[in-house]
């Protein structure tokens, strides 16, 4: 965004950012001044600001908008409608909102940048173990509200409420001493993971909407020198909010908002040298959306209408399976000698928990066990007319013995006298 703000000002062009939390403006202006973007050319705003004064703005030649998901709302498009002459740039990275609406509505078209696989291959972005403990949640009560996703009150039914020492015991047994960020539903259950925390010695502090500033920044610094380990949030380390250190996410709550998930998850991927970040999801969301690196359909995820999140990814039939000892969920793909790749104890793929109902691994198992027996059926087919003599592969000879009833020792004793085999 600097770079092409900066090219715009060198022309003598007029940039107009537009941003919608105050902690990320301060950061923006002062990466825009870094990148020598001409500032008597910007005018960069929250636009909660901006759309009181929007008949005073300069007209902008570019607008670009940060968090561009959030643009179909009133605030934004009252802004953007004013200036029809200039060119609009919305960025995000989570281009899908709840609800019928996308970003169509506003966008002519969508430029998907590179895939979190890459980025993390490339070190932008450091690789996750991912956790699903067993719990009592119970996704059936959820209802969702008038923001499209599940109303406070049927999250809260729909955790148990055994969730809040479960999460304390799952993080000593997955994550123990290492820094975690909770997202949880509710004040009340905000202060109860805390105390739980705190009370099994693990330093914890909540922060939630009614959290007074001053307080709110000494707990995110306390987190970010490290002092303390847990930081509880409800709803408010989504967007925007730099917390580099976070090396675990735990999710206490569902969300039927992808853009919401793919927040809550990817928290805790800064990189760092040899980081493995952790993401405990206590609330089922994973069935819900897959891994938030697995590719999705972004091209679609802009058109309005019914879909569901999952039809976005790219890959719906991956199967996945969940470990008994240690709770990861790991592709079935990645299971080498029947071992969890992450804790090393026996895994079994038949238990899978698929995303689609078919489990691949078992399916491709049956399959080569079936197409075997068409290949030996075949070949024996082939060999029951023919004499010993026009026997050409060790595979025929096993299956003429097989037919005439030899021991197994005939067809490797033939093969040798026809020099199919050594020794
Ligand atoms: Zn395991």
């Amino acid at each position: 965004m600097a770079e092409i703000a900066r090219r715009t000002t060198e022309n003598n062009n007029r940039v107009m950012f537009l941003i919608h939390r105050r902690e990320v403006l301060d950061q923006a202006i002062k990466t825009f001044k870094n990148q020598e973007v001409n500032s008597d050319f910007l005018t960069a705003g929250m636009v909660q600001t901006l759309t009181r004064r929007v008949d005073r703005l300069p007209v902008p030649d570019v607008i670009l908008v940060d968090e561009a998901h959030h643009a179909l709302a009133k605030s934004y498009q009252n802004i953007l409608n004013r200036f029809p002459n200039a060119i609009i740039l919305l960025f995000t990275a989570t281009p899908h909102r709840t609800g019928r609406q996308q970003l169509d509505q506003i966008a002519d078209d969508i430029i998907v940048g590179q895939s979190i696989h890459r980025l993390t291959e490339q070190g932008f972005l450091a690789p996750f173990k991912y956790f699903q403990p067993p719990g009592d949640f119970n996704e059936k009560v959820l209802k969702r509200g008038s923001t499209g996703d599940y109303t406070a009150e049927s999250m809260q039914e729909a955790m148990s409420t055994k969730i809040f020492g479960h999460i304390v015991k799952q993080y000593k047994r997955i994550a123990k001493g290492i820094q975690a960020v909770v997202y949880t539903y509710s004040v009340d259950s905000a202060i109860k993971i805390a105390t739980e925390f705190n009370s099994a010695g693990i330093s914890a502090i909540e922060v939630d909407g009614t959290t007074t500033k001053e307080k709110r920044d000494r707990a995110v610094r306390k987190f970010r020198d490290q002092e303390i380990k847990i930081l509880v949030n409800v709803n408010l380390f989504t967007e925007g909010v730099d917390l580099p250190n976070v090396d675990c996410v735990i999710m206490a709550r569902p969300t039927a908002s992808l853009a919401l998930y793919l927040q809550f998850s990817m928290r805790c991927l800064n990189p760092r040298e040899g980081k493995t970040a952790i993401i405990i999801d206590h609330a089922n969301n994973f069935k819900k959306f897959g891994y938030p690196d697995d590719d999705r359909d972004w091209k679609l995820a802009i058109k309005s209408g019914k879909q569901k999140s999952k039809t976005l990814l790219k890959d719906p039939g991956l199967s996945i399976v969940t470990c008994d000892y240690c709770f990861a969920v790991v592709r079935a793909a990645d299971v080498k000698d029947g071992k969890c790749p992450i804790c090393g104890k026996p895994i079994k793929v038949h238990e899978a928990k698929p995303i689609s109902d078919v489990d691949l691994v078992e399916a491709t198992k049956a399959r080569k066990e079936h197409i075997k027996k068409i290949i030996q059926d075949q070949v024996m087919t082939n060999v029951v007319d023919k004499s010993v003599n026009e026997l050409k592969s060790m595979s025929e000879l096993v299956a003429y013995g097989k037919l005439h009833g030899y021991k197994p020792g005939w067809a490797w004793f033939q093969a040798k006298r026809k020099g199919l085999i050594k020794g």
